[in-house]
């Protein structure tokens, strides 16, 4: 889900269904909103001659949606072998397991309540199913189940809604902490900057190519963002609905409500670190 801010530059069309990178394809969901943007991305993968793929985020529990998911992998020769979420939210995760029912697959995740199957997922643990690999790569913040998975072979990252492919994303209060999602962001740059990923692959909207600027302008917004509130809560705004519609006066009041998860969030990490 997302919250407010502009996007940086000229508005982008959304995801459309099909092949992104040599190993990712993008089923888009029927679920557009303006939490979901232009719906949910399910992100089928598989190497190139495997006859095994992995979906990542089933998405809704829309049957449509989850037969075009498999009709996708079928009509590449493939049968899905394994199913991982990147967290929680029913947009992402509430189809699994119908899904995992239509295709006998697993469903892998870091929080224990939404697996099916013996693994979990976990820090360090890298996925091979046919001959794919993802590493997992823990990115708390939006929730504190949030993962993303790194996809070397395409030098691509799927980040779930750690980062959006327009506009930015929920700090999720309670689950979700401003501190954790800041550490997330740096990490996800330091595979950018570090570790050539040139890819994001999000949870909504359009595959961003150029990661590195992605990741620091997210940082960026969430400083200002932070420094905004601050100035709020010293001009004497007090209550997190009255910061909202001062702050985020900019952007649709349809996602103040989310904003205001934000918001909270926000306060929390300025009254830990004694700023207000
Ligand atoms: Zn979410």
């Amino acid at each position: 889900m997302s919250d407010a801010a502009a996007p940086p530059g000229r508005p982008m069309p959304g995801v459309r269904d099909g092949q992104v990178t040599e190993r990712a394809a993008c089923v888009l969901a029927p679920n557009p909103s303006p939490m979901t943007l232009d719906g949910t991305n399910t992100w089928l993968l598989a190497e190139p001659d495997a006859t095994e793929a992995v979906v990542v985020d089933p998405g809704p529990e829309d049957e449509g949606h989850l037969r075009r998911v498999i009709d996708a992998a079928e009509r590449t020769g493939r049968r899905v072998a394994l199913v991982l979420l990147t967290h929680g939210h029913p947009d992402h995760a509430e189809g699994a397991a119908r899904f995992a029912h239509l295709t006998g697959a697993p469903v892998r995740a870091l929080d224990p309540r939404l697996r099916l199957g013996e693994e979990g997922l976990a820090e360090g643990d890298v996925v091979t199913t046919g001959g794919l690999e993802l590493r997992v790569v823990p990115t708390p913040g939006h929730t504190a189940d949030s993962l993303s998975f790194q996809l070397p072979a395409d030098a691509a990252v799927l980040t779930g809604d750690t980062v959006l492919g327009r506009r930015t994303t929920v700090v999720a209060h309670p689950d979700g902490r401003l501190g954790d999602y800041l550490d997330s962001l740096r990490r996800l740059r330091s595979l950018a900057v570090d570790d050539g990923v040139s890819t994001v692959l999000p949870g909504h909207g359009p595959v961003l190519r150029d990661a590195r600027g992605a990741l620091e302008y997210y940082l960026v917004h969430r400083a200002k963002r932070l420094a905004q509130v601050e100035t709020a809560v010293e001009n004497g705004y007090r209550t997190p609905s009255e910061i909202v519609a001062h702050v985020y006066a900019d952007v649709d009041p349809v996602v103040w409500p989310a904003a205001e998860l934000s918001v909270r969030a926000q306060l929390d990490y300025l009254r830990e670190h004694g700023l207000v």
